[in-house]
């Protein structure tokens, strides 16, 4: 595609990118990707899977801030900051109380249930439409408690989502174990969740959908962009080797690296990233039968159709320290422990950037300096589960249609005050 020739471009071809362009071509319009590596190469090509349209909790909830001193005092625990990174971290951390609130939480919470909603009949469309809809696992998962005090302190996160007409039940006993044979003794109840589904590999995901966005017209190409301004047409991108390109819309989805360009339009937002990590085990490592989450060690089990994958931790520590894989091992330990007969050898260690807002909530919608950029981007550890709900947003601003859920809890104005 002539790069003179295009409606929209869109920065950013991890997950968000690809649905949003597979979503806009649908609708003919003439989408460019830049990206400076390639079809989700990133984050979303080694996460952990789930469609977790269950998932309505922010971060900042009441039972993650009461865990958070403990997990800071194990330097390899499932959430931890590096302490370079920590003054840096501050503004960040300080949103992160307030949006645990009880009033900012309920908003968050009526928010994120609102998108989830939408989330699932977007994300299951596209890939039907994009012929991928033999990739969805639909198995649910298991969340795992070593006490009756940790199934305890869970139970408001699930009265809260039964208010929002999630469906789960609690296991025990024999129903424990036929759920997930092999488990650890150490596991003596666990909470079933039928609606939770999984992807065969989410790399392999999008790809699929980015050739379905081919097919409907939409063309790469690859770059750094290092900067968006405004003219009298559109937006221009520049470009690390001094290319422009121009466009009617820009679309910043560029992850964890979004506010980076977001600032040369005058908006600030808050976005840090959540580093995690896990550890890819060849095909065949154990029988697992859904997805299993240790939510008391910050970590899950997927099964892939590329192999077993185990990993999750939150490290706060920016964009440039190097990688620590030692907490892809820690993780791995612990899943040998949880799931005695687990092949452990041979597997792959991943680090991927969490693109996240203090609130949970993404951020989708205009530049305060422009209706011609648009933000899609901040999804944390839903940006699978939330790519196609996103592209459809986007879609509808750009079209100027009204969406069928309020967009404003998304807006980047939210953080102005
Ligand atoms: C361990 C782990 C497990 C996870 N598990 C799940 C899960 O089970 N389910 C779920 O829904 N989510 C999960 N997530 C979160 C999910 O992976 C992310 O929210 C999602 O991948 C973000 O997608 P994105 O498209 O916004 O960003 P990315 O995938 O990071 O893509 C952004 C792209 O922008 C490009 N880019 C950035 N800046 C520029 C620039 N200036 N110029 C050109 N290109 C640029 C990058 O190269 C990159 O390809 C997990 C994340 C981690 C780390």
């Amino acid at each position: 595609m002539p790069k003179d020739n295009i409606d929209i471009l869109i920065i950013g071809a991890g997950i968000v990118g690809v649905a949003t362009a597979a979503i806009l071509a649908e609708s003919g319009r003439k989408v460019l990707v830049v990206d400076r590596q390639g079809i989700c190469e990133g984050t979303s090509s080694g996460n952990a899977g789930a469609l977790a349209f269950s998932d309505i909790l922010p971060m900042a909830s009441k039972g993650i801030l009461a865990k958070v001193p403990g997990w800071l005092m194990d330097p390899l625990g499932p959430f931890t900051i590096r302490p370079s990174y920590l003054p840096r971290l501050l503004p960040w951390l300080y949103r992160f109380w307030r949006a645990s609130s009880a009033d900012m939480l309920e908003r968050t919470v009526e928010a994120q249930g609102a998108m989830m909603r939408l989330a699932e009949p977007e994300m299951l469309g596209l890939m039907q439409r994009a012929g991928i809809g033999n990739m969805v696992r639909e198995d649910g998962s298991l969340e795992l408690y070593e006490s009756e005090s940790e199934l305890n302190a869970s139970l408001p996160g699930w009265s809260a989502r039964k208010a929002a007409g999630i469906a789960f039940e609690h296991l025990r006993g024999s129903q424990l174990r036929e759920c997930q044979p092999g488990l650890s003794p150490r596991f003596i109840t666990g909470t079933f969740v039928p609606g939770w589904k999984t992807v065969s590999d989410p790399k392999h995901v999008g790809q699929s959908l980015w050739n379905y966005a081919q097919r409907n017209g939409a063309a790469f190409t690859h770059g750094e962009v290092t900067s968006i301004s405004m003219n009298t047409h559109g937006a221009v991108a520049h470009f690390a080797d001094g290319q422009t390109i121009e466009a009617a819309k820009v679309v910043v989805a560029a992850g964890a690296w979004s506010h980076h360009l977001a600032k040369y339009l005058g908006d600030h937002i808050p976005l840090e990233t959540e580093r995690g990590y896990n550890t890819t085990l060849p095909v065949g490592a154990f029988d697992l039968k859904r997805q299993l989450i240790f939510s008391g060690h910050g970590f899950v089990v997927t099964p892939l159709e590329t192999g077993i994958r185990v990993g999750g931790a939150v490290e706060l520590g920016g964009l440039k320290l190097p990688p620590n894989y030692k907490r892809s091992e820690i993780m791995l330990r612990k899943a040998e422990q949880f799931l005695p007969g687990l092949q452990s050898k041979g597997g792959r260690q991943w680090m991927g950037y969490r693109p996240s807002t203090p609130d949970s909530l993404p951020v989708i919608g205009s530049s305060r300096s422009t209706n011609n950029v648009l933000y899609a981007f901040g999804h944390g550890h839903l940006g699978l589960t939330q790519s196609a709900v996103t592209a459809r947003l986007i879609s509808d601003l750009i079209a100027g249609h009204t969406s069928s859920i309020p967009v404003d809890p998304y807006s980047p104005e939210r953080f102005r005050s």
